[in-house]
């Protein structure tokens, strides 16, 4: 029997609804799939026989609930035989992450930008990714897909890096280069998703820790570039060419000081990394932090904000002033409880471990275009 096209995208999508129902809810059993799923108990036990040979589920132990009936097993996301590699190339950082099929951090490295140029710097990503690969080798772990995370925006449409100031590239066809340094290096052709560096970090949340508990969060990084990872609707909503979330280049002061984009008074010369070394109290930046994460509320209402990136690291009470500044306009509108701000779950790895969180992001979508 042949199948169709429309047959193959009909069962990626009831792949993809399992692996998510089980993403949610850990030790399902197959009767439980299929009465969530609402596919007939025949399809859940064909597709799940599917991903356990493919390395997606694996089968825990068999019980029998309350003594009733036929024992049924419980089925797991495979945290041992698929690996996700995840890269930050961040503006003089380059950072490379293995991660399962959950989140677990299994190896990572973290080396200086040598030639910032982007056939240099894919040279030099696609050796530390070897190396990451090697360690997935001994482990047993086969590679599944590559993201990466670049500090500009990124036009998944045409798959160019239309503009990153901080590393001086405009339109830069960006996946050939990169696919092509991979495979130089030896490492398998897989899939390359690339996305913004804040994004990446936004996934890094949404997949890996905020248990799908609600569907819209927003990541505001603050390294010397500022931007926003924000997720919509279960989806990364990244506008139209690319440029949402570029929340370091809004203005908040017209005629302000002078921006590594050529505008005047952005976001990034109040609070991104090289203007806050210049205050006497870093923390203080921690107020434009959090009238921009006001703005950021109001426009989106996300049900959860996280912030990371180098600075909130360095100076830890920026964020605590920004979370501060934030109570205070909400209070000032008679708006309560004022939203809670957490910091990276990841840390310093955010942006890596959430460009391997791209490629699920993808995956677990089929009807999303790019996949
Ligand atoms: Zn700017």
């Amino acid at each position: 029997m042949t199948t169709t096209g429309d047959q193959q995208l009909v069962k990626r999508i009831n792949r993809s609804v399992l692996l998510r129902l089980l993403r949610r809810q850990d030790g399902l059993s197959r009767a439980q799939l299929a009465a969530l799923s609402g596919l007939t108990k025949s399809t859940v036990s064909l597709l799940v026989q599917g991903l356990l040979q493919d390395g997606w589920l694996m089968e825990g132990d068999a019980s029998n609930g309350l003594g009733l009936g036929r024992p049924s097993t419980a089925l797991h996301i495979d945290t041992l035989r698929r690996g996700l590699i995840g890269v930050e190339v961040a503006v003089d950082t380059l950072r490379v992450v293995s991660v399962s099929l959950t989140g677990q951090v299994l190896c990572s490295l973290e080396a200086t930008l040598v030639d910032a140029s982007p056939r240099a710097t894919c040279k030099q990503v696609a050796k530390l990714v070897a190396r990451i690969h090697a360690d997935l080798a001994v482990r047993g772990v086969q590679l599944h897909g590559l993201g990466v995370g670049l500090p500009g925006a990124f036009d998944e449409a045409t798959g160019v890096l239309s503009f990153a100031p901080n590393l001086g590239w405009r339109h830069v066809d960006f996946v050939p280069l990169m696919t092509s340094a991979l495979t130089k290096a030896g490492v398998p052709t897989v899939p390359v998703h690339v996305q913004n560096e804040a994004d990446t970090a936004a996934l890094s949340e949404y997949e890996f820790t905020n248990g799908a508990t609600n569907d819209s969060l927003i990541f505001v990084t603050c390294g010397v570039g500022v931007g926003a990872g924000i997720v919509l609707n279960d989806r990364l909503f990244t506008g139209v060419q690319g440029m949402a979330g570029e929340i370091g280049h809004s203005i908040l002061q017209p005629g302000g000081a002078l921006c590594s984009c050529g505008r005047r008074g952005c976001a990034e010369t109040f609070f991104g990394e090289r203007s806050l070394a210049k205050l006497a109290d870093p923390a203080q930046g921690g107020q434009y932090l959090g009238l921009v994460l006001h703005n950021l509320w109001t426009t989106f209402n996300p049900g959860t904000i996280v912030v990371g990136g180098s600075s909130c690291v360095r100076y830890p009470a920026m964020v605590d002033v920004a979370s501060q500044t934030l109570a205070y306009y909400a209070q000032s509108a008679g708006i309560t409880p004022a939203p809670t701000v957490r910091t990276a779950s990841y840390g310093l790895l955010a942006a890596a471990v959430g460009a391997a969180a791209l490629v699920l992001h993808h995956e677990l979508r089929p009807m999303h275009g790019r996949s």
